[in-house]
C-alpha cells in the first residue's frame, strides 16, 4: 500500500482558451500523478456535468467551484487512502456526490482526480501509465486503430456543415506509424483541394479543416477525392468514418439540416445516411440519430449493423448500463469511451468491459476542448484491442496524443498495432479477407 499524501487542484486552460481543472496527487513516497479535465461542446444530456461558475467572468466558464470540490470535499476523503485501489478511491468520490450526473462535485473535478490517482499509482510503480493500466486491469496492451478528423463541422466549426466529424481510418495499415504517414498525405491533399476551390475557411476546434461546402455530400465527395489525390484507393487501405452527432441538429425524431435547409423525420434521416453508406466507402458511423431516438438507432442498426461500425457517443455517454440496454435492444455495435462523460476511471473501464461482453467495439475518445494531457493514449493502449479518436492531425493538443502512441510503439514493437481488427466485422473486413484470399 502506498498512501495518498495530498490532492491539489489547479486552474489551467484548454485548447479553446477556456479554464479547466488540473489535479495533482502526491504520494507518501513522493511520487506524483497529474491529469487535466477535457471539455466537450456537443455534449450528451446524460453525461457527467462539467461544473462551471456561471456569471459573466470568463464567459461563465470559471472553475472555482469545481476546484473547491477538489480542495474541500474530495481531498480530505482521499488523503491516507491506498493509491493502488483505484476502484476504492473512485467509489469514495462517488459516495461524496449522490446526484445522478455528478453535478454536486462536478464531473470535471472527479475525472481529473480519478485520472491523477491512476497516474500517481503508475509513477509509484515506476511504470508508464499504459503498462500500469494493463497490469491493473489484466488486459493485453496494443496500439489502437486511430480515427482521424479531416474536416470539422457541427458544433466544432460554427455549424458550417451539419455533420460534425469527417474522418478517415487506415485499417489496412500494418503499423501505427504508417497510419500517421497516410493521414498526413490525405489531410494536406484535402486542404489543397479546398484551397483551390475557395472552400477552405480555416481550422476547426479539433484541428481539422473548417470547410465552406454547400452541402454535406460535397464534404464526402471532397474527402473521397482527397484520399485518391493522396495516392490511395478509397475503401482499400483507407476508409471514411463519420460522427453525425445528430443530437446537435435534431430532437425527438425531427431533424433539420441547416446547410441544405432540409427538415426530416427519423426514418428520412436513416434513409439519407443509408444512401451515403451505399455511395461512399464509410465503414464507421457515430451517433447517426439523436440521443433521444432509440427507435431510429435500432432501425439504423437493424439495417446496417452487419456492415458498418455504429458507435454510440451521446447515445451511450460511456455508461455500462446503457451499453447493456443498447445491446439488448439491438441498437449500436460500438461505444465511444470518454472518461469525462463517465466522470471516473472505474466507470469508464466498466463501460469498456460491458462493451467487450456485448461484443461491441470500443473507441477511446478525446473531447473537442483538450489539453496536453495524454491519458487517453495510455488508456486505449493499456486496455488494448481498441480504437482511438483524438481529433485531427494538427494542433499540439491532438498531436501530443498521436505522438505519445509512437513512443509506446518503441516499447511494444510495431507488431502491437491492432490494424484493421476492430473493423473486421464490417464490409471493409469482409472485403479485406476476400482480397487476401
Ligand atoms: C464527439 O462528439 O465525439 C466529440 C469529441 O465532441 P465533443 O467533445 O464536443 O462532445
Ligand atoms: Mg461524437
Amino acid at each position: 500500500m502506498t498512501a495518498i499524501a495530498s490532492v491539489k487542484g489547479r486552474r489551467v486552460w484548454d485548447s479553446r482558451g477556456h479554464p479547466t481543472v488540473e489535479v495533482e496527487v502526491t504520494l507518501e513516497t513522493g511520487a506524483v500523478g497529474r491529469a487535466i479535465a477535457p471539455a466537450g461542446a456537443s455534449r450528451g444530456t446524460r453525461e457527467a456535468i462539467d461544473l462551471r461558475d456561471g456569471g459573466t467572468a470568463l464567459r461563465g466558464k470559471g472553475v472555482a467551484r469545481a476546484l473547491a470540490s477538489v480542495t474541500d470535499t474530495i481531498a480530505p476523503a482521499l488523503v491516507g487512502r491506498d493509491v493502488t485501489d483505484q476502484a476504492g478511491a473512485d467509489a469514495t468520490i462517488l459516495g461524496l456526490d449522490t446526484s445522478p450526473l455528478k453535478e454536486t462535485l462536478g464531473g470535471n473535478a472527479t475525472v481529473a482526480t480519478s485520472l491523477a490517482i491512476l497516474h500517481a499509482a503508475a509513477a509509484d510503480a515506476r511504470q508508464p501509465l499504459w503498462r500500469h493500466v494493463a497490469n491493473h486491469y489484466g488486459t493485453t496492451p496494443s496500439l489502437p486503430l486511430p480515427e482521424i478528423q479531416i474536416f470539422g463541422g457541427g458544433a466544432h466549426a460554427g455549424r458550417r456543415v451539419d455533420i460534425q466529424d469527417f474522418m478517415i481510418m487506415v485499417p489496412g495499415a500494418t503499423t501505427f506509424d504508417e497510419v500517421m504517414e497516410v493521414t498526413n498525405e490525405v489531410y494536406f491533399a484535402a486542404g489543397d483541394i479546398m484551397a483551390r476551390r475557395g472552400k477552405l475557411a480555416g481550422v476547426a476546434d479539433e484541428g481539422g479543416w473548417w470547410p465552406s461546402f454547400d452541402s454535406n455530400e460535397e464534404a464526402l465527395e471532397t474527402l473521397v477525392e482527397a484520399i485518391s489525390l493522396a495516392g490511395e484507393t478509397p475503401g482499400d487501405r483507407v476508409i471514411i468514418s463519420l460522427d453525425i452527432a445528430a443530437s446537435e441538429f435534431g430532437k425527438q425524431g425531427r431533424y433539420r439540416l441547416a446547410l441544405e435547409d432540409r427538415e426530416m423525420d427519423s426514418g428520412q434521416l436513416v434513409d439519407m445516411l443509408g444512401g451515403w453508406l451505399k455511395s461512399y466507402p464509410i465503414a464507421s458511423i457515430e451517433d447517426p440519430v439523436g440521443e433521444d431516438d432509440p427507435e431510429g438507432m435500432a432501425e439504423f442498426t437493424r439495417r446496417h449493423g452487419a456492415d458498418v461500425q455504429i458507435i454510440g457517443d451521446d447515445y451511450l455517454v460511456t455508461n455500462a448500463r446503457l451499453v447493456e440496454e443498447a445491446a439488448a435492444a439491438g441498437a449500436c455495435n460500438a461505444v465511444l469511451i470518454k472518461v469525462n462523460q463517465a466522470g471516473t476511471v472505474t466507470e469508464s473501464v466498466q463501460t469498456f468491459e460491458a462493451a467487450a461482453k456485448a461484443g461491441f467495439g470500443a473507441v477511446v475518445s478525446a473531447r473537442s476542448g483538450e489539453t496536453e494531457d495524454v491519458s487517453i493514449s495510455h488508456l486505449s493502449t493499456g486496455l488494448g484491442g481498441g480504437q482511438l479518436k483524438v481529433g485531427s492531425f494538427t494542433r499540439s493538443e491532438r498531436m501530443a496524443k498521436w505522438n505519445e502512441c509512437l513512443r509506446f510503439q518503441d516499447d511494444l514493437g510495431a507488431g502491437a498495432f491492432v490494424g484493421g481488427a476492430p473493423l473486421a466485422a464490417t464490409w471493409w473486413g469482409r472485403k479485406n479477407k476476400e482480397d487476401a484470399a
